[in-house]
Protein backbone atom coordinates (compact mmCIF):
# COMPACT_ATOMS: atom_id res chain seq x y z
CA UNK A 1 0.00 0.00 0.00
CA UNK A 2 2.87 2.19 1.06
CA UNK A 3 4.14 1.64 -2.50
CA UNK A 4 0.86 2.51 -4.10
CA UNK A 5 1.03 5.72 -2.22
CA UNK A 6 4.36 6.78 -3.88
CA UNK A 7 3.55 5.31 -6.99
CA UNK A 8 0.18 7.47 -7.20
CA UNK A 9 1.79 10.67 -5.48
CA UNK A 10 4.18 11.38 -8.35
CA UNK A 11 2.13 9.47 -11.49
CA UNK A 12 -0.88 10.52 -10.98
CA UNK A 13 -1.91 14.09 -10.74
CA UNK A 14 -5.91 14.25 -10.32
CA UNK A 15 -6.10 15.33 -6.85
CA UNK A 16 -9.55 13.75 -4.63
CA UNK A 17 -12.07 15.37 -2.20
CA UNK A 18 -14.58 13.58 -0.70
CA UNK A 19 -17.50 15.05 0.85
CA UNK A 20 -18.94 13.13 4.38
CA UNK A 21 -22.51 14.37 6.66
CA UNK A 22 -22.96 14.97 10.38
CA UNK A 23 -25.26 15.46 12.51
CA UNK A 24 -28.39 14.75 10.17
CA UNK A 25 -29.14 14.12 7.07
CA UNK A 26 -30.76 16.11 4.12
CA UNK A 27 -28.11 18.88 5.35
CA UNK A 28 -27.53 18.90 1.11
CA UNK A 29 -24.32 16.59 0.28
CA UNK A 30 -25.47 16.97 -3.01
CA UNK A 31 -25.69 20.65 -3.55
CA UNK A 32 -22.63 21.19 -1.64
CA UNK A 33 -20.75 18.64 -4.24
CA UNK A 34 -22.45 20.20 -7.32
CA UNK A 35 -21.69 23.58 -6.06
CA UNK A 36 -18.08 23.19 -5.00
CA UNK A 37 -17.67 21.05 -8.88
CA UNK A 38 -18.94 23.98 -10.48
CA UNK A 39 -16.34 26.78 -8.79
CA UNK A 40 -13.47 24.67 -9.45
CA UNK A 41 -14.74 23.85 -13.00
CA UNK A 42 -15.28 27.53 -13.52
CA UNK A 43 -11.17 27.53 -12.60
CA UNK A 44 -10.31 25.48 -15.39
CA UNK A 45 -10.08 22.25 -13.34
CA UNK A 46 -11.72 18.98 -15.44
CA UNK A 47 -14.28 18.10 -12.57
CA UNK A 48 -16.53 15.15 -11.92
CA UNK A 49 -18.26 13.77 -8.90
CA UNK A 50 -19.41 10.62 -7.64
CA UNK A 51 -22.00 9.12 -5.05
CA UNK A 52 -21.30 6.21 -3.01
CA UNK A 53 -24.71 5.28 -1.30
CA UNK A 54 -24.70 2.90 1.52
CA UNK A 55 -27.71 0.77 1.30
CA UNK A 56 -27.72 -2.83 -0.20
CA UNK A 57 -29.81 -2.19 -3.10
CA UNK A 58 -27.99 -2.29 -6.30
CA UNK A 59 -29.06 0.54 -7.38
CA UNK A 60 -32.16 2.75 -6.91
CA UNK A 61 -34.12 1.23 -9.63
CA UNK A 62 -36.37 -0.62 -7.98
CA UNK A 63 -37.26 1.79 -5.02
CA UNK A 64 -40.29 3.08 -4.80
CA UNK A 65 -40.19 6.73 -5.18
CA UNK A 66 -41.71 7.54 -2.13
CA UNK A 67 -38.64 5.76 -0.40
CA UNK A 68 -35.91 7.99 -1.94
CA UNK A 69 -37.00 10.29 -4.47
CA UNK A 70 -36.76 10.24 -8.27
CA UNK A 71 -34.37 7.74 -9.67
CA UNK A 72 -32.16 9.48 -12.21
CA UNK A 73 -30.80 7.75 -15.75
CA UNK A 74 -27.48 8.46 -17.21
CA UNK A 75 -26.65 8.31 -21.03
CA UNK A 76 -25.06 4.70 -20.49
CA UNK A 77 -28.41 3.08 -18.69
CA UNK A 78 -27.48 3.41 -15.17
CA UNK A 79 -30.82 4.09 -12.59
CA UNK A 80 -29.11 5.97 -10.08
CA UNK A 81 -29.48 8.73 -7.43
CA UNK A 82 -31.04 12.10 -7.72
CA UNK A 83 -28.14 13.75 -6.56
CA UNK A 84 -26.49 12.64 -9.75
CA UNK A 85 -29.22 15.01 -11.14
CA UNK A 86 -27.91 17.78 -9.54
CA UNK A 87 -24.37 17.23 -10.97
CA UNK A 88 -25.46 16.83 -14.22
CA UNK A 89 -27.62 20.20 -13.92
CA UNK A 90 -24.38 22.03 -12.22
CA UNK A 91 -21.55 21.05 -14.57
CA UNK A 92 -23.00 20.49 -17.83
CA UNK A 93 -21.09 17.07 -18.33
CA UNK A 94 -22.66 13.59 -18.68
CA UNK A 95 -22.39 11.24 -15.36
CA UNK A 96 -22.04 6.92 -16.00
CA UNK A 97 -22.51 4.02 -14.52
CA UNK A 98 -19.25 4.32 -12.66
CA UNK A 99 -20.77 8.06 -10.95
CA UNK A 100 -22.88 6.27 -8.49
CA UNK A 101 -22.36 2.84 -6.40
CA UNK A 102 -23.80 1.32 -3.48
CA UNK A 103 -23.15 -1.03 -0.80
CA UNK A 104 -24.97 -3.45 -2.42
CA UNK A 105 -23.16 -2.88 -5.75
CA UNK A 106 -19.68 -3.37 -3.69
CA UNK A 107 -20.77 -6.59 -2.08
CA UNK A 108 -22.50 -8.31 -5.30
CA UNK A 109 -18.44 -7.72 -7.20
CA UNK A 110 -16.80 -9.46 -3.76
CA UNK A 111 -19.20 -11.76 -3.41
CA UNK A 112 -19.27 -13.15 -7.52
CA UNK A 113 -15.29 -12.79 -6.95
CA UNK A 114 -15.22 -15.31 -4.18
CA UNK A 115 -17.86 -17.69 -6.19
CA UNK A 116 -14.96 -17.36 -9.08
CA UNK A 117 -12.00 -18.07 -6.21
CA UNK A 118 -10.29 -14.96 -6.84
CA UNK A 119 -9.50 -14.89 -3.08
CA UNK A 120 -6.74 -18.04 -3.26
CA UNK A 121 -8.86 -19.78 -0.28
CA UNK A 122 -8.61 -16.36 2.15
CA UNK A 123 -11.07 -15.53 4.28
CA UNK A 124 -13.39 -13.09 2.97
CA UNK A 125 -14.24 -9.80 4.81
CA UNK A 126 -14.88 -5.96 5.10
CA UNK A 127 -11.76 -5.17 6.25
CA UNK A 128 -9.51 -5.48 3.70
CA UNK A 129 -11.51 -7.17 0.92
CA UNK A 130 -15.12 -4.73 0.68
CA UNK A 131 -12.92 -1.41 1.62
CA UNK A 132 -10.38 -2.73 -1.56
CA UNK A 133 -13.47 -3.38 -3.24
CA UNK A 134 -15.05 0.69 -2.24
CA UNK A 135 -10.76 2.15 -2.85
CA UNK A 136 -10.99 0.83 -6.28
CA UNK A 137 -14.11 2.43 -7.35
CA UNK A 138 -13.15 5.92 -5.61
CA UNK A 139 -10.52 5.98 -8.23
CA UNK A 140 -12.38 4.09 -11.51
CA UNK A 141 -13.54 7.24 -13.33
CA UNK A 142 -9.90 8.19 -13.80
CA UNK A 143 -8.82 5.23 -15.55
CA UNK A 144 -7.54 7.37 -18.36
CA UNK A 145 -6.59 9.94 -15.71
CA UNK A 146 -9.33 12.43 -17.82
CA UNK A 147 -10.42 14.53 -14.73
CA UNK A 148 -8.12 16.75 -12.56
CA UNK A 149 -10.33 16.38 -9.37
CA UNK A 150 -12.88 13.87 -8.65
CA UNK A 151 -15.50 14.54 -5.56
CA UNK A 152 -16.83 11.70 -4.06
CA UNK A 153 -20.04 12.02 -1.75
CA UNK A 154 -20.39 9.69 0.57
CA UNK A 155 -23.92 9.26 1.16
CA UNK A 156 -25.84 9.20 4.64
CA UNK A 157 -24.62 10.30 8.42
CA UNK A 158 -21.12 9.79 10.03
CA UNK A 159 -21.41 7.12 12.78
CA UNK A 160 -24.44 5.10 11.30
CA UNK A 161 -23.54 1.52 11.30
CA UNK A 162 -23.62 1.10 7.35
CA UNK A 163 -21.43 3.84 6.68
CA UNK A 164 -18.56 2.85 8.51
CA UNK A 165 -16.75 0.51 5.32
CA UNK A 166 -16.41 3.55 3.71
CA UNK A 167 -15.10 5.59 5.84
CA UNK A 168 -12.61 3.32 6.90
CA UNK A 169 -12.02 3.28 2.91
CA UNK A 170 -11.17 6.90 2.87
CA UNK A 171 -8.82 6.81 6.35
CA UNK A 172 -7.01 4.17 3.90
CA UNK A 173 -7.37 5.92 0.63
CA UNK A 174 -5.94 9.26 2.40
CA UNK A 175 -3.23 7.52 3.88
CA UNK A 176 -2.48 5.58 0.79
CA UNK A 177 -2.47 9.19 -1.41
CA UNK A 178 -1.47 11.53 1.45
CA UNK A 179 -3.53 14.73 2.33
CA UNK A 180 -2.17 17.14 -0.31
CA UNK A 181 -4.01 14.20 -2.96
CA UNK A 182 -7.12 13.69 -0.73
CA UNK A 183 -9.14 16.58 1.13
CA UNK A 184 -11.79 15.60 3.44
CA UNK A 185 -14.61 17.95 4.14
CA UNK A 186 -17.45 17.69 6.50
CA UNK A 187 -20.75 19.04 6.16
CA UNK A 188 -22.69 19.89 9.33
CA UNK A 189 -25.16 21.73 11.13
CA UNK A 190 -25.02 24.67 13.41
CA UNK A 191 -28.55 24.94 14.65
CA UNK A 192 -29.83 28.07 16.31
CA UNK A 193 -31.75 28.00 19.75
CA UNK A 194 -34.70 30.41 19.67
CA UNK A 195 -35.08 30.18 23.40
CA UNK A 196 -31.62 31.83 23.60
CA UNK A 197 -30.70 33.11 21.01
CA UNK A 198 -27.55 31.42 20.58
CA UNK A 199 -25.69 29.28 17.32
CA UNK A 200 -24.93 25.84 19.29
CA UNK A 201 -21.51 24.16 17.84
CA UNK A 202 -21.35 20.79 19.90
CA UNK A 203 -23.01 18.91 17.17
CA UNK A 204 -20.61 19.90 14.94
CA UNK A 205 -18.18 19.32 17.51
CA UNK A 206 -19.61 15.48 18.18
CA UNK A 207 -19.68 14.72 15.02
CA UNK A 208 -16.45 15.45 14.15
CA UNK A 209 -15.10 13.70 17.21
CA UNK A 210 -16.94 10.54 15.57
CA UNK A 211 -14.96 11.17 12.16
CA UNK A 212 -11.86 11.05 14.44
CA UNK A 213 -12.87 8.10 16.33
CA UNK A 214 -12.37 6.35 12.76
CA UNK A 215 -9.13 8.04 12.36
CA UNK A 216 -9.92 10.91 9.54
CA UNK A 217 -9.42 14.48 11.06
CA UNK A 218 -11.34 16.78 8.02
CA UNK A 219 -9.40 19.22 6.25
CA UNK A 220 -12.66 21.38 6.13
CA UNK A 221 -15.83 22.23 7.75
CA UNK A 222 -18.77 23.04 6.23
CA UNK A 223 -21.71 24.41 8.33
CA UNK A 224 -25.27 24.52 7.50
CA UNK A 225 -27.04 27.38 9.40
CA UNK A 226 -30.15 29.31 9.82
CA UNK A 227 -27.88 32.71 10.91
CA UNK A 228 -24.66 34.26 9.98
CA UNK A 229 -22.46 32.76 11.57
CA UNK A 230 -20.33 35.45 13.92
CA UNK A 231 -16.23 35.30 14.55
CA UNK A 232 -16.32 33.83 18.03
CA UNK A 233 -18.41 30.84 16.84
CA UNK A 234 -16.38 29.89 14.39
CA UNK A 235 -13.15 30.55 16.51
CA UNK A 236 -14.98 28.16 18.39
CA UNK A 237 -15.17 25.64 16.08
CA UNK A 238 -11.89 25.99 14.72
CA UNK A 239 -10.12 25.16 17.67
CA UNK A 240 -11.98 22.22 19.15
CA UNK A 241 -12.17 21.20 15.60
CA UNK A 242 -9.09 21.36 15.23
CA UNK A 243 -9.25 23.23 11.59
CA UNK A 244 -7.96 26.62 10.88
CA UNK A 245 -10.71 29.20 10.89
CA UNK A 246 -10.32 30.13 7.16
CA UNK A 247 -11.69 26.17 6.85
CA UNK A 248 -14.97 26.95 8.59
CA UNK A 249 -17.34 27.84 6.01
CA UNK A 250 -20.52 29.14 6.78
CA UNK A 251 -23.24 27.67 4.44
CA UNK A 252 -27.03 29.59 4.89
CA UNK A 253 -30.02 28.56 3.41
CA UNK A 254 -30.25 29.98 0.09
CA UNK A 255 -33.28 31.26 -1.42
CA UNK A 256 -32.64 28.71 -4.62
CA UNK A 257 -29.88 25.95 -4.53
CA UNK A 258 -28.68 27.17 -8.18
CA UNK A 259 -27.40 30.55 -5.29
CA UNK A 260 -25.41 27.86 -3.60
CA UNK A 261 -22.28 28.47 -5.48
CA UNK A 262 -22.06 32.06 -5.03
CA UNK A 263 -22.76 31.73 -1.12
CA UNK A 264 -19.52 29.30 -1.34
CA UNK A 265 -17.58 31.41 -3.16
CA UNK A 266 -18.03 35.00 -1.19
CA UNK A 267 -16.46 32.23 1.65
CA UNK A 268 -13.38 31.11 -0.15
CA UNK A 269 -14.33 27.38 -0.03
CA UNK A 270 -13.40 26.99 -3.74
CA UNK A 271 -9.86 28.66 -3.22
CA UNK A 272 -9.08 27.24 0.49
CA UNK A 273 -9.76 23.86 -0.93
CA UNK A 274 -7.24 24.27 -4.07
CA UNK A 275 -5.02 25.92 -1.51
CA UNK A 276 -4.80 22.99 0.68
CA UNK A 277 -4.45 20.87 -2.59
CA UNK A 278 -1.43 22.30 -3.90
CA UNK A 279 -3.39 23.75 -7.11
CA UNK A 280 -3.30 27.25 -7.66
CA UNK A 281 -6.82 29.07 -8.17
CA UNK A 282 -5.98 29.57 -11.87
CA UNK A 283 -8.49 31.98 -13.65
CA UNK A 284 -11.48 33.99 -11.05
CA UNK A 285 -14.34 31.50 -12.29
CA UNK A 286 -16.25 33.81 -14.26
CA UNK A 287 -19.72 33.15 -13.11
CA UNK A 288 -21.63 35.59 -15.53
CA UNK A 289 -24.09 32.68 -16.87
CA UNK A 290 -25.09 31.53 -13.52
CA UNK A 291 -25.35 35.36 -12.00
CA UNK A 292 -27.79 36.00 -14.88
CA UNK A 293 -29.33 32.84 -14.89
CA UNK A 294 -30.26 33.30 -11.00
CA UNK A 295 -31.16 36.46 -11.25
CA UNK A 296 -33.93 35.16 -14.06
CA UNK A 297 -34.88 32.71 -11.61
CA UNK A 298 -35.35 35.47 -8.72
CA UNK A 299 -36.99 38.15 -10.36
CA UNK A 300 -39.77 37.00 -12.87
CA UNK A 301 -41.59 39.01 -14.96
CA UNK A 302 -44.58 37.38 -14.90
CA UNK A 303 -45.66 33.57 -14.04
CA UNK A 304 -46.50 30.79 -15.79
CA UNK A 305 -48.91 27.63 -14.08
CA UNK A 306 -48.47 24.24 -14.72
CA UNK A 307 -50.35 20.99 -13.15
CA UNK A 308 -48.37 17.96 -12.64
CA UNK A 309 -50.36 15.00 -12.42
CA UNK A 310 -48.54 11.79 -10.79
CA UNK A 311 -48.90 9.53 -8.25
CA UNK A 312 -46.16 10.35 -6.15
CA UNK A 313 -47.24 13.54 -5.70
CA UNK A 314 -46.97 14.07 -1.78
CA UNK A 315 -42.92 14.04 -2.33
CA UNK A 316 -41.75 16.36 -4.93
CA UNK A 317 -38.30 14.88 -4.89
CA UNK A 318 -40.24 11.93 -6.88
CA UNK A 319 -40.03 14.82 -9.91
CA UNK A 320 -37.15 16.45 -9.34
CA UNK A 321 -35.98 16.41 -12.50
CA UNK A 322 -38.92 17.44 -14.47
CA UNK A 323 -39.58 20.34 -11.50
CA UNK A 324 -35.93 21.28 -12.28
CA UNK A 325 -36.64 21.22 -15.62
CA UNK A 326 -39.41 23.24 -15.55
CA UNK A 327 -38.17 26.19 -13.81
CA UNK A 328 -34.94 25.88 -15.86
CA UNK A 329 -36.92 26.73 -19.30
CA UNK A 330 -38.91 29.28 -17.26
CA UNK A 331 -36.47 31.02 -15.80
CA UNK A 332 -34.85 31.32 -19.68
CA UNK A 333 -37.82 33.39 -20.63
CA UNK A 334 -38.02 35.37 -17.71
CA UNK A 335 -40.87 33.41 -16.31
CA UNK A 336 -41.44 31.37 -13.26
CA UNK A 337 -43.15 28.24 -12.85
CA UNK A 338 -45.54 27.84 -10.47
CA UNK A 339 -46.53 23.69 -10.00
CA UNK A 340 -49.96 23.09 -9.33
CA UNK A 341 -49.27 19.45 -7.95
CA UNK A 342 -52.23 16.92 -8.77
CA UNK A 343 -52.86 13.75 -7.21
CA UNK A 344 -53.93 11.29 -10.39
CA UNK A 345 -55.75 9.24 -8.05
CA UNK A 346 -57.97 12.96 -6.84
CA UNK A 347 -59.05 13.56 -10.83
CA UNK A 348 -62.61 12.36 -11.90
CA UNK A 349 -64.92 13.16 -15.21
CA UNK A 350 -66.78 15.40 -12.90
CA UNK A 351 -63.72 17.60 -11.03
CA UNK A 352 -61.52 18.24 -14.54
CA UNK A 353 -63.23 21.45 -14.61
CA UNK A 354 -62.26 22.70 -11.04
CA UNK A 355 -58.73 21.27 -10.85
CA UNK A 356 -57.45 22.90 -14.97
CA UNK A 357 -59.58 25.66 -15.31
CA UNK A 358 -56.38 27.95 -13.96
CA UNK A 359 -53.70 26.49 -15.30
CA UNK A 360 -51.88 26.88 -18.29
CA UNK A 361 -50.51 23.52 -18.92
CA UNK A 362 -51.09 20.06 -18.29
CA UNK A 363 -48.34 17.70 -17.79
CA UNK A 364 -49.02 13.84 -17.21
CA UNK A 365 -45.84 11.99 -15.00
CA UNK A 366 -44.00 9.25 -15.85
CA UNK A 367 -45.16 5.74 -13.69
CA UNK A 368 -45.46 2.30 -12.87
CA UNK A 369 -48.40 0.58 -11.99
CA UNK A 370 -52.34 1.13 -12.42
CA UNK A 371 -53.03 2.99 -9.60
CA UNK A 372 -54.20 6.30 -10.54
CA UNK A 373 -54.50 5.53 -14.12
CA UNK A 374 -57.67 6.44 -14.92
CA UNK A 375 -57.32 10.41 -13.15
CA UNK A 376 -54.37 10.35 -15.74
CA UNK A 377 -56.58 9.38 -18.63
CA UNK A 378 -59.27 12.15 -17.93
CA UNK A 379 -56.44 15.06 -17.27
CA UNK A 380 -55.48 14.10 -20.96
CA UNK A 381 -59.03 14.25 -21.91
CA UNK A 382 -59.43 18.02 -20.40
CA UNK A 383 -55.86 18.94 -21.77
CA UNK A 384 -56.86 17.78 -25.40
CA UNK A 385 -60.31 18.50 -25.63
CA UNK A 386 -59.54 21.97 -24.15
CA UNK A 387 -56.81 23.11 -26.14
CA UNK A 388 -54.37 23.21 -23.09
CA UNK A 389 -51.06 22.77 -23.90
CA UNK A 390 -49.94 18.99 -22.74
CA UNK A 391 -46.76 17.44 -22.30
CA UNK A 392 -46.67 13.45 -21.24
CA UNK A 393 -43.69 11.75 -20.62
CA UNK A 394 -43.19 8.26 -20.74
CA UNK A 395 -46.21 6.52 -18.66
CA UNK A 396 -47.67 10.40 -19.58
CA UNK A 397 -47.18 9.64 -23.19
CA UNK A 398 -48.83 6.10 -23.05
CA UNK A 399 -51.47 7.81 -21.27
CA UNK A 400 -52.51 9.92 -24.08
CA UNK A 401 -52.01 7.08 -26.58
CA UNK A 402 -54.62 5.20 -24.40
CA UNK A 403 -56.99 8.12 -23.95
CA UNK A 404 -56.74 8.78 -27.98
CA UNK A 405 -57.70 4.96 -29.01
CA UNK A 406 -60.89 5.11 -26.20
CA UNK A 407 -62.25 8.95 -26.99
CA UNK A 408 -61.62 9.60 -30.65
CA UNK A 409 -60.79 6.22 -32.33
CA UNK A 410 -63.85 4.50 -30.04
CA UNK A 411 -61.78 1.63 -28.61
CA UNK A 412 -63.64 1.68 -25.36
CA UNK A 413 -61.30 -0.94 -23.91
CA UNK A 414 -57.90 0.21 -25.40
CA UNK A 415 -55.67 -0.23 -22.66
CA UNK A 416 -51.85 -0.83 -22.37
CA UNK A 417 -51.14 -4.37 -21.31
CA UNK A 418 -49.24 -3.45 -18.26
CA UNK A 419 -52.92 -2.42 -16.70
CA UNK A 420 -55.02 -5.19 -18.66
CA UNK A 421 -53.20 -8.20 -19.93
CA UNK A 422 -56.47 -9.51 -22.29
CA UNK A 423 -57.54 -6.13 -23.81
CA UNK A 424 -58.52 -6.62 -27.52
CA UNK A 425 -56.20 -3.15 -28.03
CA UNK A 426 -53.42 -3.30 -26.35
CA UNK A 427 -52.21 0.24 -28.39
CA UNK A 428 -49.22 -0.23 -25.90
CA UNK A 429 -47.58 -3.61 -25.05
CA UNK A 430 -44.59 -4.84 -24.23
CA UNK A 431 -41.48 -5.71 -26.95
CA UNK A 432 -40.78 -9.17 -27.50
CA UNK A 433 -37.46 -9.05 -25.80
CA UNK A 434 -38.66 -7.65 -22.46
CA UNK A 435 -41.35 -10.52 -22.32
CA UNK A 436 -38.50 -12.96 -21.43
CA UNK A 437 -37.23 -10.89 -18.98
CA UNK A 438 -37.91 -12.60 -15.40
CA UNK A 439 -35.94 -10.44 -13.31
CA UNK A 440 -36.96 -6.71 -12.29
CA UNK A 441 -33.56 -4.62 -11.46
CA UNK A 442 -31.68 -2.94 -14.60
CA UNK A 443 -34.06 -4.51 -17.12
CA UNK A 444 -35.67 -2.23 -18.48
CA UNK A 445 -35.09 0.03 -21.84
CA UNK A 446 -32.06 2.23 -20.62
CA UNK A 447 -30.19 5.10 -21.30
CA UNK A 448 -29.45 6.65 -24.50
CA UNK A 449 -31.31 5.74 -28.21
CA UNK A 450 -31.47 7.59 -31.03
CA UNK A 451 -34.56 9.40 -32.41
CA UNK A 452 -35.31 10.66 -35.70
CA UNK A 453 -37.68 13.61 -36.02
CA UNK A 454 -40.24 14.48 -38.77
CA UNK A 455 -39.93 17.41 -40.45
CA UNK A 456 -42.45 20.43 -39.69
CA UNK A 457 -43.54 19.03 -36.60
CA UNK A 458 -43.88 20.41 -33.25
CA UNK A 459 -40.69 18.55 -31.43
CA UNK A 460 -38.65 19.42 -34.87
CA UNK A 461 -39.57 23.16 -34.64
CA UNK A 462 -38.92 22.58 -30.81
CA UNK A 463 -35.07 21.26 -31.02
CA UNK A 464 -34.46 22.70 -34.56
CA UNK A 465 -32.72 19.14 -36.05
CA UNK A 466 -34.07 15.92 -37.12
CA UNK A 467 -32.39 13.47 -34.89
CA UNK A 468 -31.78 13.11 -31.42
CA UNK A 469 -30.42 11.53 -28.85
CA UNK A 470 -32.54 11.14 -25.62
CA UNK A 471 -32.95 8.47 -22.67
CA UNK A 472 -35.30 5.77 -21.70
CA UNK A 473 -36.89 3.76 -18.85
CA UNK A 474 -39.32 1.66 -19.68
CA UNK A 475 -40.52 -1.54 -21.15
CA UNK A 476 -43.85 -1.17 -22.79
CA UNK A 477 -44.06 0.62 -25.96
CA UNK A 478 -46.59 1.94 -28.79
CA UNK A 479 -48.24 -1.00 -30.76
CA UNK A 480 -47.43 -0.08 -34.50
CA UNK A 481 -49.80 -1.86 -35.72
CA UNK A 482 -52.51 0.59 -34.92
CA UNK A 483 -50.07 3.50 -35.75
CA UNK A 484 -52.37 4.17 -39.37
CA UNK A 485 -55.65 4.49 -37.44
CA UNK A 486 -54.16 7.00 -34.85
CA UNK A 487 -52.57 9.09 -38.29
CA UNK A 488 -55.52 8.80 -40.15
CA UNK A 489 -57.37 10.49 -36.94
CA UNK A 490 -54.91 13.03 -36.10
CA UNK A 491 -52.51 11.62 -33.34
CA UNK A 492 -49.25 11.46 -35.55
CA UNK A 493 -46.36 9.20 -34.74
CA UNK A 494 -43.04 12.40 -35.17
CA UNK A 495 -40.44 10.58 -33.04
CA UNK A 496 -38.91 7.04 -34.10
CA UNK A 497 -36.14 5.29 -33.14
CA UNK A 498 -33.76 4.92 -36.42
CA UNK A 499 -32.39 0.85 -35.43
CA UNK A 500 -35.98 -0.58 -34.38
CA UNK A 501 -38.73 1.44 -35.70
CA UNK A 502 -40.27 2.07 -32.31
CA UNK A 503 -42.73 4.95 -31.82
CA UNK A 504 -41.03 7.56 -29.88
CA UNK A 505 -43.43 10.65 -30.11
CA UNK A 506 -46.81 11.35 -30.91
CA UNK A 507 -48.07 14.80 -31.32
CA UNK A 508 -51.94 15.92 -32.16
CA UNK A 509 -52.59 17.59 -35.59
CA UNK A 510 -54.78 19.61 -34.97
CA UNK A 511 -54.01 20.88 -31.84
CA UNK A 512 -51.74 24.27 -30.04
CA UNK A 513 -49.23 22.26 -28.26
CA UNK A 514 -50.00 18.25 -27.43
CA UNK A 515 -46.95 15.72 -27.12
CA UNK A 516 -45.99 12.98 -25.44
CA UNK A 517 -42.58 11.04 -25.75
CA UNK A 518 -41.85 7.96 -24.52
CA UNK A 519 -38.34 8.90 -23.36
CA UNK A 520 -37.42 11.12 -20.45
CA UNK A 521 -36.13 14.77 -21.52
CA UNK A 522 -35.93 16.03 -17.96
CA UNK A 523 -32.98 13.87 -17.61
CA UNK A 524 -31.06 15.95 -20.09
CA UNK A 525 -31.42 19.42 -18.81
CA UNK A 526 -28.61 21.43 -17.30
CA UNK A 527 -28.70 25.13 -16.09
CA UNK A 528 -26.07 25.93 -19.11
CA UNK A 529 -28.70 24.55 -21.68
CA UNK A 530 -32.40 23.75 -20.61
CA UNK A 531 -34.11 21.26 -22.58
CA UNK A 532 -35.77 22.15 -26.33
CA UNK A 533 -38.65 20.70 -24.79
CA UNK A 534 -39.55 22.16 -22.05
CA UNK A 535 -38.43 25.59 -23.39
CA UNK A 536 -41.32 25.31 -26.26
CA UNK A 537 -43.89 23.68 -23.14
CA UNK A 538 -43.27 27.06 -21.42
CA UNK A 539 -44.06 28.95 -23.99
CA UNK A 540 -46.96 27.30 -25.54
CA UNK A 541 -48.08 27.33 -22.15
CA UNK A 542 -47.64 31.09 -21.51
CA UNK A 543 -49.12 31.74 -25.03
CA UNK A 544 -52.06 30.21 -23.71
CA UNK A 545 -52.28 32.23 -20.66
CA UNK A 546 -51.83 35.22 -22.50
CA UNK A 547 -54.79 34.24 -25.14
CA UNK A 548 -56.70 33.75 -21.92
CA UNK A 549 -55.88 37.11 -20.50
CA UNK A 550 -56.97 38.98 -23.70
CA UNK A 551 -59.72 36.98 -23.78
CA UNK A 552 -59.12 35.62 -27.39
N1 LIG B 1 -44.85 1.91 -16.82
C1 LIG B 1 -44.47 2.31 -18.13
C2 LIG B 1 -43.51 1.32 -18.78
O1 LIG B 1 -42.86 0.57 -18.12
C3 LIG B 1 -43.89 3.72 -18.15
C4 LIG B 1 -42.60 3.87 -17.39
C5 LIG B 1 -42.23 5.31 -17.11
O2 LIG B 1 -43.10 6.19 -17.11
N2 LIG B 1 -40.97 5.57 -16.82
O3 LIG B 1 -43.40 1.28 -19.98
Amino acid sequence: MRFRFLYNSMASTTKYIFVTGGVTSSLGKGILAASLAKLLQLRGYKTTIQKFDPYINIDPGTLNPYEHGECYVTDDGAETDLDLGHYERFLNVPTSQANNVTTGRIYETVIKRERMGEYGGKTVQVIPHITDEIKRRFELLNENEAYDIILTEIGGTVGDIESLPYIEALRQFRYDYGPEHCLVIHLTLVPYLKAVGELKTKPTQHSVKSLLQSGIQPDILVCRSEQKIPIEVRTKVARFCNVSLDSVIENLNAATIYEVPFLLKKENLDIVTLRKLGLSPREEPDLSFWKDFVSKLKNPSDEVRIALVGKYVELHDSYLSIAESLKIAAAENELSVQIDWIHSEDVTAENTERIFKEVDGILVAPGFGERGVEGKIHSVKYAREHNIPFYGICLGMQIAVIEFARNVLELPSANSTEFDENTPDPVINMMEEQKRVKQLGGTMRLGGYECVLRRNSLVHQSYQKTRVRERHRHRYEFNSEYGKKFERKGMIMTGRNPETELIEIVELRDHPYFIGTQFHPEYQTTVESPHPLFLSFINAAYAHKMSKENGS
